[in-house]
């Protein structure tokens, strides 16, 4: 059997709502039904957002809490949505390992490198929550630093856009997408599809970045089968 390609996917906390901003299982589970179609030729990571809780910049903001705390209640929100996705990912019988980057064993063991590797081994999705552990990141730049650690062909961000604009198309009808730009531009155009760290994490070890929008039907199949599907973000 040839070898799975590798991916690390980051999944919004918004993918755990439907349109009206409910809680609700339909985008989770299309996601899981097209990773489960494509167990024998990908190997998934999957690092979950927690936006659809709380994001400890604009909640934190809007209560006047400290940002530190604020974000220590962000990475509870994704520790809560990788318990669920994890849940939902078994009920399709895909093995699943969960860690978690802040001590917390009922939700999941503790991020090492030699778990992350022992559970590629055994086949296993991989769940990660709790983001990077640390305030002031979020979980893009986790995605990029747990890309890293299980050494992904690529990281792809499930986004509620189709791939990168040169301005918000929510607010321009006149905004340009990009079939591909370089790390170099998304940080000088300061282009905030995700946080300015994780580019230049992702950058510093050339690895390389698809955005794509999540909600799409099969958009997950459609990655796979077209490198063009969505924006991507290369060294050069
Ligand atoms: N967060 C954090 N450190 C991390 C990852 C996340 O402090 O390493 C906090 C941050 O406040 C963030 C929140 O957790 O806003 C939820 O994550 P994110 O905004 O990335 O979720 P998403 O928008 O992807 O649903």
């Amino acid at each position: 059997m040839t070898a799975r390609k590798r991916i690390l996917l980051k999944i919004t906390g918004e993918a755990f709502l439907d349109e009206d901003g409910n809680l609700s299982p339909k985008t989770l589970q299309a996601i899981i039904a097209q990773i489960k179609k494509l167990e024998n030729s990908h190997q998934f990571g999957i690092v979950v957002g927690g936006g659809n809780f709380f994001r400890g910049a604009k909640e934190g903001n809007i209560l006047g809490m400290h940002p530190s705390s604020a974000h220590q209640v962000g990475i509870l929100a994704t520790t809560l949505n990788g318990v669920i996705l994890k849940n939902l990912l078994e009920r399709q019988n895909i093995s699943t390992t969960i860690f978690c980057a802040i001590e917390c064993p009922p939700a999941g063991t503790p991020i090492t490198q030699q778990g992350i590797t022992s559970s590629i081994k055994k086949g296993n999705t991989l769940v990660f929550t709790g983001g990077t552990g640390n305030p002031f990141f979020t979980t893009d730049t986790n995605a990029v630093l747990r890309g890293l650690q299980m050494q992904v062909d690529e990281i792809w961000k499930g986004s509620k856009v189709d791939g990168v604009y040169d301005k918000d198309p929510y607010k321009h009808d006149d905004a340009q997408r990009y079939p591909h730009l370089t790390f170099k531009k998304a940080l000088n155009d300061r282009l905030n599809i995700m946080d300015l760290a994780s580019f230049a994490l992702a950058e510093q070890y050339s690895q390389v970045l698809r955005v794509f929008n999540i909600f799409e039907p099969d958009a997950v199949i459609k990655a796979t089968e077209d490198p063009h599907f969505g924006s991507r973000i290369t060294s050069s």
